[in-house]
């Protein structure tokens, strides 16, 4: 488990690619609660999102996000 972890921030290398001002506006969100400002929608399912997944799950839902990235563990 803690490796998949590793592996997700090494590859969402953000910090390179945003301005500071993106940065901070995401990381509001990022302290956020999975529940908090369901404003969004699931970009895969289009089910109801908080802001905190928009920003930190890839824009997708936490069941859409895990079958994208981690699909091995949905395998049974
Ligand atoms: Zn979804």
């Amino acid at each position: 488990m803690k490796e998949e972890k590793d592996e997700f921030w090494a590859e969402g290398s953000f910090a390179e690619t945003l301005s500071e001002e993106d940065m901070k506006k995401k990381m509001r969100t990022f302290h956020m609660k999975h529940d908090e400002e369901m404003n969004y929608n699931c970009r895969k399912c289009d089910k109801k999102i908080s802001a905190h997944n928009r920003d930190w799950h890839d824009g997708m839902c936490d069941d859409c996000f895990n079958e994208t990235h981690f699909p091995e563990e949905n395998k049974r």
